[in-house]
């Protein structure tokens, strides 16, 4: 019980703190009375100025180069003069006069700066109060200090003229700093130092701009009065516009770069990509010569020893030279692939023979020829499903070569006791040459690239010798003759290829 009350209590006082002003509040709060203040006391004093109309005009100047120039140049060169204007008013009109065209300068610009959507006026008036107050404060402080320094060198030489203004501008630059960073701590939490080192670089320029710009308004106007005013505010206003043209054109300049730079990094990027492929078909080849090649040469090599150093029955010396010449067959059939690959790839047109044959005596023959390969794996090789004729205009040998790789495909990836079978149809303006195995298949994620030169399904290496060229070769020949070659396959069931071309 006693618990829930203290509970309840506690969040009283919380509650009740809460709805104190935070300290950014109560400094705000400060900065925006003293800053009205001084509005208040120099327009209260306005009557007794010698002259009124020239302050009106710099009242008027300062608020015109405070927010053009923020619109025209950008933040820091905007305050730098109209903080020139507001200290020229300083020699002319006193302290009190300068921090009120300080202020009155920023609540033109608060006004033209207002955001017209979603418009926060908690935030907007707090952002002016305190714009005014540091503005009008160092602008005041800044006069007092100018009036304390003169009083004390007295008037005299140009160089002992000068030194209040410098004065004044590194006093006025300085709390007019150090009063903002105390609002950027309590609104931010950034320790004033951090914001100090990242802004000291524009403590020279303003404190030049106050003083040289402030002292020469004060003798432009004592000079030559209102025409020496605008003498001096024009050019300013003009080439802060100037300033604002090579910004923008040096910001398309940048653009421009930028683009460059992206479309360069992509032809980079798509280089790089290239040699990437060419890295990868290099080791491929590679791993055929070093693999495919080496398996051969090797039984050539054991054998070639056995010959040479055993006594060896006629039987025996056959299926030697039986296994040589085979592994010479091997070693050829790669050569000729690669060579014919490059050949094909070199970007010249293949030559073609044409002559009209009949594709379907074409297979059978071919099928045949492949019988004993069959036999060996005891495979039945099905070719009971061609009829005669189906006659086709193409170079016949290259033809013959794209059935013997895919029937002997059939027979290499299938394993024994399998069943293939070969079948050619015709369909509309097409001769269909088929060959169906129910071997080991493809991966479905190897298939899409069965037909790139070196690609040879992963399991496949350890179960048969190859290189990965005859796919390619396969297709390059069946697109030479405006045919078309594809694949179904699924692993563990079978594959078949089929390739079509046109009818004579
Ligand atoms: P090679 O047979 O010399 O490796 P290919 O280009 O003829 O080269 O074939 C590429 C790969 O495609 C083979 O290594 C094999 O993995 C796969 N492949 C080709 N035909 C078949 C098929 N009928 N069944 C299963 N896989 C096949």
């Amino acid at each position: 019980m006693s618990a829930a009350i203290e509970e309840r209590d506690k969040k009283k006082i919380t509650g009740w703190k809460e709805r104190l002003p935070s300290q950014r509040q109560i400094y705000s709060g400060l900065l925006s009375l003293a800053g009205l203040v001084i509005i208040i006391i120099g327009l209260l004093r306005f009557p007794q100025y010698e002259n009124p109309s020239i302050l009106l005009l710099l009242l008027f100047f300062a608020i015109a180069t405070q927010s053009t120039m923020t619109y025209l140049a950008g933040g820091n060169v905007s305050v730098s003069v109209s903080g020139a204007i507001s200290f020229a008013v300083v020699g002319m009109y006193g302290p009190i006069a300068a921090g009120m065209a300080a202020a009155i300068a920023e609540l033109g610009l608060w006004v033209l700066s207002l955001k017209t959507k979603e418009r926060d006026w908690n935030h907007e008036v707090e952002r002016l109060g305190v714009n005014i107050g540091i503005h009008a404060i160092s602008t005041l402080l800044a006069g007092i200090v100018f009036f304390w320094v003169r009083g004390l060198l007295g008037t005299g030489s140009f160089f002992i003229d000068s030194i209040p203004w410098f004065v004044g501008a590194i006093v006025g630059d300085q709390v007019n700093f150090w009063l903002l960073a105390i609002i950027i701590y309590l609104a931010a939490g950034v320790p004033p130092k951090d914001v100090f080192k990242e802004n000291r670089w524009a403590i020279p320029m303003n404190v030049l701009v106050m003083s040289i710009g402030g002292g020469l308004i004060m003798l432009a106007v004592v000079q030559f009065g209102l025409l020496g005013l605008a003498i001096f505010v024009l050019p300013i206003i003009l080439s802060a516009y100037s300033f604002r043209v090579t910004v923008n054109n040096a910001k398309k300049q940048m653009e421009k770069l930028e683009e460059m730079v992206t479309v360069r990094t992509q032809a980079l990027a798509d280089a790089n990509h290239k040699l990437e492929e060419l890295h990868k078909e290099k080791d491929s080849f590679l791993a055929v010569l070093t693999h495919d090649m080496r398996t051969p040469l090797t039984s050539i090599r054991g054998y070639g020893s056995i010959m040479r150093d055993r006594e060896l029955t006629r039987e025996q010396q056959t299926k030697i030279a039986k296994v040589i010449l085979n592994s010479q067959d091997t070693l050829l059939e790669i050569v000729n692939n690669i060579l014919e690959l490059e050949k094909l790839q070199s970007g010249v047109p293949i030559l073609l023979e044409s002559s009209n044959f009949d594709l379907a005596l074409l297979v059978k023959n071919t099928a045949e020829s492949l019988e004993t390969q069959a036999l060996e794996k005891t495979i039945t090789l099905n070719y009971d499903q061609i009829p005669s004729p189906i006659m086709v205009t193409a170079d016949m040998s290259k033809i013959r070569r794209v059935i013997l790789n895919l029937i002997s495909n059939a027979l290499k990836y299938t394993p024994e006791s399998g069943l293939v079978s070969v079948r050619t149809l015709v369909n509309g303006r097409f001769a269909i040459f088929q060959v169906e195995d129910n071997g080991y298949g493809i991966p479905a994620d190897e298939l899409p690239h069965i037909f790139d030169r070196y690609s040879r399904v992963k399991g496949h290496r350890h179960l048969a010798i190859g290189t990965g060229l005859g796919l390619a070769i396969v297709k390059s020949l069946i697109e030479a003759h405006d045919g078309e070659i594809s694949v179904q396959s699924e692993e563990n069931v079978g594959s078949t290829f089929t390739f079509k071309l046109p009818l004579t």
